[in-house]
């Protein structure tokens, strides 16, 4: 390994640790090509090179419902265009139903004067798109594959050794290095842990009727069960939420005999499973990092977040993390303040963490009340899905979170 005393560092004014969706997306919501404009210089590691290219007509496993305000955030980053030219799906219903009883909930873009409640988009192409946008800026250097080996605090700046050598040094470093967050663990910054001791199966599936451009949610005792529509017509992403050892039996099952369950579980609501491809696990825990920052430090995304998928707000936050992070920097910077101090980098822990709090907790709520079958509260819960769909202030209310406002 290099010796880092005898090293020059090479100098940024932020290191972005991660390149993933919210890290890409950070990157170029500070990206500037704008000459003799005092642009901040960014550095983006990330560990591992995603594909670009795919087969035609494959969809990728990973798949994300990108809520109204994201798809704003992305096309204020001049990236919806590209991503919708390769695959982004409307959705315009959600229906969420019980197991458990008859309640039943229904939210129509329409009632609210919108075209769509959002967009389910492949991951790999979001991916893609920010990594090949972020390429075009003249104050972004991308290391990829790389990751940093080691980091210290010195006279104001974070230095950073990365694995091949190469050493860096930043006013900044912003973790954006996912759930299992390296920079998180370097920081010494812990976490508080709800283990939903769930795994989600996920697939993509073809099936017998087309989806009507509508995410569908069946709360089982076991944890929901999601079809997101990912084609135009009759392919669809499923995440199937279920108590881990479930998931293991469900991942086993050979294709014919994991459609019949598949069928069951969601009532053939959009007729047979004609197709199901392979299935990956994912554990599900949320998790909130106890401080979003530190002098010269700050995490984003999953890093500083992670959330059960049942609303499909994940990586939403994340990204209202990034938007709130490069408003924050950017401010301090045009005001010649130092973008990495404390007082700066609180400005975005106070505007972001209560807003995550509050949606992980609901979270949590939601996972308890749909995975307890006790009779009381199954019938209270059934009332009160029918009750929401019944009153319209509640269900614009839900409608409003969903829509990231
Ligand atoms: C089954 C499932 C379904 C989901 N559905 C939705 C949904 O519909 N809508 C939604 O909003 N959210 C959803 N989510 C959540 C969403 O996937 C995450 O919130 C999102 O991926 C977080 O993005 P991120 O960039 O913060 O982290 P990650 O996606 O984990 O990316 C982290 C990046 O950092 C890189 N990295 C890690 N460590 C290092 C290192 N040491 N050095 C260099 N690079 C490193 C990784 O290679 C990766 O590219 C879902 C999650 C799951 C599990």
């Amino acid at each position: 390994m290099t010796n880092a005393a005898q090293v020059t560092p090479k100098k940024y004014d932020i290191a972005i640790v991660g390149g993933g969706m919210v890290g890409g997306a950070l990157a170029c919501a500070l990206g500037n090509n704008i000459e003799g404009n005092n642009a901040l210089k960014i550095a983006l590691i990330e560990g591992y090179e995603a594909p670009t290219q795919w087969p035609e007509n494959s969809f990728d496993l990973r798949v994300s419902a990108i809520s109204p305000a994201s798809k704003c955030f992305f096309e204020t980053l001049g990236v919806w265009n590209a991503i919708r030219e390769i695959r982004a799906t409307a959705y315009t219903e959600m229906h969420i139903w019980d197991a458990g009883g008859n309640g039943s909930i229904h939210f129509d873009s329409a009632d609210i004067g919108e075209a769509n409640l959002g967009h389910i988009v492949e991951n790999r192409i979001i991916n893609k798109t920010l990594i090949e946008h972020a390429h075009t800026f003249d104050n972004i250097d991308i290391y990829c594959p790389n990751t940093p080996a080691s980091f210290q605090f010195d006279n104001d700046f974070a230095k950073l050794q990365l694995d091949d050598g190469t050493l860096l040094q930043a006013e900044l470093l912003v973790g954006a290095d996912g759930g299992q967050s390296w920079v998180r663990q370097q920081a010494d910054i812990s976490v508080t842990l709800n283990d939903y001791q769930q795994t989600a199966v996920v697939t993509n599936i073809t099936t017998e009727h087309a989806h009507q451009h509508t995410a569908w949610q069946r709360f089982l005792a076991s944890g929901p069960l999601a079809f997101l529509p990912v084609n135009e017509n009759n392919i669809s992403s499923i995440v199937w939420s279920t108590r881990t050892e479930e998931a293991e039996r469900l991942c086993e099952l050979d294709e014919t005999a994991f459609k019949q369950e598949l069928e069951i579980a969601f009532e053939k609501k959009l007729g047979k499973i004609l197709h199901a491809g392979p299935r990956v696990r994912f554990p599900i825990k949320g998790q909130h990092a106890k401080n979003y920052v530190k002098p010269h430090l700050a995490l984003v995304g999953d890093a500083a977040h992670t959330i059960h998928p049942l609303a499909g707000q994940g990586v939403n936050l994340g990204f209202a993390d990034v938007q709130c992070l490069a408003e924050v920097i950017l401010t301090a910077h045009a005001a010649h303040k130092p973008i990495g101090s404390f007082k700066t980098l609180r400005r975005f822990e106070r505007t972001r963490r209560g807003d995550n709090l509050l949606m992980l907790e609901a979270m949590g709520v939601f996972k308890k009340l749909f995975s307890n079958n006790t009779p009381g509260l199954r019938e209270l819960r059934n009332i009160g899905l029918d009750i929401s769909d019944r009153t319209i202030p509640i269900k614009y209310f839900f409608m409003a979170k969903a829509l990231g406002r």
